[in-house]
């Protein structure tokens, strides 16, 4: 199952909630070469050097990866006997290549309700101010993109909304 979205639409708290909420799903940990931020987890990436990423690369170790704002992030090739479902949060380039490689994944596109919206919450978390508008720009221009291979779209109006519907989806997908 992939969560994917812009930036500043709250995937990352969405993808949260639904591994504390719904049983049997893990959330696979990406790799990164973007320094940890003040007050974040130390085990919410692997964080590695940018030789060590092109490492991995060279030795196919990723399942996707892509650049994103000059950072590389990558999902680590998962193991084929993990025995619950596995939730990416990823970007929408990544999102792309997973709905290349896995005809099975699940891709869910979450937006924002509104751009103003999408700034908003990038400003409440501190990101940086000069490269906000091209970033809500960019976001617009990939959610068009997205729209066409996403098999699921959530609007985040409302987080505890977002989430159970989100939490639907998979019930209903297991189900089948
Ligand atoms: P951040 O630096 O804010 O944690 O993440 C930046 C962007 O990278 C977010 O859109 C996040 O979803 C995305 N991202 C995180 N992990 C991966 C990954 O493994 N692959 C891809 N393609 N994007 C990722």
């Amino acid at each position: 199952m992939v969560i994917c979205g812009p930036g500043g639409v709250g995937k990352g708290t969405i993808a949260s909630r639904l591994v504390a909420e719904v049983n049997d799903l893990s959330l696979s940990r990406s790799w990164t070469t973007r320094r940890r931020r003040r007050g974040e987890r130390d085990d919410s990436y692997l964080f590695v050097t940018r030789e060590e990423f092109e490492d991995a690369i060279a030795k196919d170790r990723f399942f996707e990866w892509a650049e994103f704002l000059g950072n590389l992030y990558g999902t680590p090739r998962p193991d084929p006997d993990m025995d619950s479902d596995l939730l990416l949060e990823i970007d929408i380039q990544g999102a792309k290549q997973v709905r290349q490689k896995d005809p099975d994944a699940a891709v869910i596109l979450v937006i924002a309700p509104s751009s103003d919206e999408q700034r908003h919450r990038m400003v409440s978390r501190g990101d940086d101010k000069g490269t906000i508008d091209e970033r809500v720009a960019v976001g617009q221009r990939e959610v068009s993109e997205a729209l066409k291979f996403a098999d699921y779209v959530v609007v985040n109006d409302d987080l505890n909304r977002a989430v159970s519907e989100i939490a639907s989806i998979i019930n209903s997908l297991r189900s089948k």
